[in-house]
């Protein structure tokens, strides 16, 4: 067991990536503290983990309210690993015409959100001199991604946040890391389509990927295990890029 004994606070576990990543943790024996604003999803996440697990309704850009969580969970089961994982992404739109209301809340809950958390557990894995920080930055936070401005600004934020904090943070013990997917089928990228539709634009977009296929949420989450766990000991500041190749062709 890869986490036996460990404690790790994951936002944005209602679905997708943070729910892979819950699981997976889960079962390497970690007691998993999940924290979505959508409550249903993030109880719904915890129901379904066989171990000790924990569900708190939480929106990232509420710092006190992260701080509150972050504490009460270091205070009951002690708090190891911070997964920064929650995001929002915008509609495709030329950069001009990507509105400020938008760009605000991409602003407020994909780069405040990591910065909210990061500052509330530092000064928990900073006593403790140990811990494990994993941000979930994307593809588009290390290659420009056409239409996409706003939403690679937020994540090329999280990508150069990773590397402060992890020079920052070194010397006390704290590891801070980040994870780069590409396209990876959860609610993200479908969006409203329906299965038929997502279907034939999932194996068109494929064959943009050498491996020829989207990424799962468990092929984030295995890297998202190994970033966190005390394999990537002398691994910090780093940002793992996870697209079957995309980035590469
Ligand atoms: P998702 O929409 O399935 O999950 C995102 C979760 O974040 C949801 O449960 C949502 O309720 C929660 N959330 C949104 N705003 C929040 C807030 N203010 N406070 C707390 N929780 C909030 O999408 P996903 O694909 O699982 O995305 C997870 C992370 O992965 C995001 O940061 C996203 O940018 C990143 N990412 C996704 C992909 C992809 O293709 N799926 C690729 C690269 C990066």
């Amino acid at each position: 067991m890869r986490l036996a004994g460990k404690t790790a606070f994951i936002t944005g576990a209602g679905s997708g990536l943070g729910r892979a990543a819950a699981e997976r943790f889960a079962a390497e024996g970690a007691t998993v503290v999940g924290a979505d604003i959508d409550y249903d999803g993030v109880q719904e996440t915890v129901d379904a983990i066989d171990g000790e697990a924990a569900a708190h309704e939480l929106d990232v850009r509420d710092f006190e309210a992260f701080r509150d969580a972050i504490d009460a969970t270091a205070e009951e089961y002690g708090l190891d690993i911070l997964l920064n994982n929650a995001g929002i992404m915008h509609e495709a739109t030329p950069m001009e015409s990507l509105d400020h209301g938008m760009l605000d809340r991409l602003i407020d809950i994909n780069v405040k959100g990591v910065w909210n958390g990061t500052a509330a557990a530092l000064p928990h894995l900073k006593d403790q001199e140990s811990g494990s920080i994993v941000n979930t930055a994307s593809l588009a936070g290390v290659i420009g991604s056409p239409n996409y401005s706003g939403y690679s600004l937020t994540k090329g934020a999280v990508v150069n946040l990773t590397r402060a904090v992890a020079a920052e943070a070194g010397p006390d013990g704290v590891r801070v890391n980040a994870v780069c997917p590409g396209v990876t089928e959860t609610s993200m990228p479908k969006g409203d389509r329906s299965e038929e539709e997502w279907e034939e634009i999932a194996s068109r977009m494929a064959e943009e990927y050498p491996l020829r296929r989207l990424g799962q949420p468990e092929d984030v989450a295995n890297a998202m295990l190994f970033l966190a766990s005390d394999e990537a000991d002398w691994i910090t500041g780093e940002t793992l890029v996870i697209d079957g190749g995309f980035s590469c062709a």
